[in-house]
């Protein structure tokens, strides 16, 4: 199970990976973007990470909306608006209950990945966040069909996503800035799918940590 804590925990974790790994995902945007992917998330979920020492939330689908907010807020770019809706949207299935499980954190990733396609329109193969986010979600809901955990769960999605993140590399840019350069995206990994892998791992660690 994972409470408001946990989220927090959540988020804390993602902004101290993303801080550490900005030059690394700028620097992938440098060469399909406009090289700012790792400062805008640094920023953004940096702002995130401080929200909890100046404002109590009365649950966890409170803090992700304000997190969500907060990335709209101040990430910028395309992955700005994606990233908030993300958070937006995985508060819904979040409202009901103060320690999800299996099952609501599930639905929380689904309604997050949903918000981001109904948002830019990404299908499988465009080299975005998308191509991390949706075998993610796949694996976590074939996992939990088999009765795994959280841990089990949020460990088989942050590994589908790093797989994914992977598989963007030969891939031609369809979405964003990238699909300006045609071909000459391809031999790249996408910055978008590089950052949503690093939020995966980060729940699978903060997360799953929790289970009991
Ligand atoms: P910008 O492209 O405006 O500079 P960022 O560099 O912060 O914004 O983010 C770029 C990432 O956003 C891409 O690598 C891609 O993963 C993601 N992205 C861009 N457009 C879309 C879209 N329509 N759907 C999903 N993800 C997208
Ligand atoms: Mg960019």
């Amino acid at each position: 199970m994972a409470d408001l804590k946990s989220f927090q925990r959540w988020i804390a974790e993602a902004a101290a990976d993303l801080i550490e790994q900005a030059d690394h995902l700028t620097e992938l945007d440098r060469a399909i973007g406009d090289g700012d992917h790792g400062t805008n998330m640094a920023r953004g979920f940096g702002r995130c990470a401080e929200l909890a020492e100046h404002e109590e939330f009365g649950g966890i689908d409170a803090y992700l909306k304000k997190v969500g907010m907060t990335l709209v807020g101040t990430v910028g770019g395309a992955s700005g608006p994606l990233y908030g809706t993300f958070f937006l949207r995985m508060a819904g299935p979040l409202s009901a209950t103060a320690d999800a499980g299996v099952f609501e954190v599930g639905q929380g990733l689904r309604a997050g990945v949903e918000g981001i396609v109904a948002r830019g329109k990404a299908e499988a193969g465009d080299k975005t966040m998308y191509d991390a986010f949706a075998p993610a979600v796949a694996a976590f809901t074939a996992a939990a069909g088999d009765g795994g955990a959280l841990p089990v769960c949020l460990e088989a999605a942050a590994a589908a996503g790093e797989e994914g993140r992977d598989a963007t590399l030969p891939l031609v840019a369809r979405k964003g800035r990238a699909s300006y350069l045609g071909e000459r995206s391809a031999g790249h990994l996408d910055p978008g799918a590089a950052s949503a892998a690093i939020l995966l791992r980060s729940a699978a660690r903060a997360l799953g940590a929790d289970a009991r």
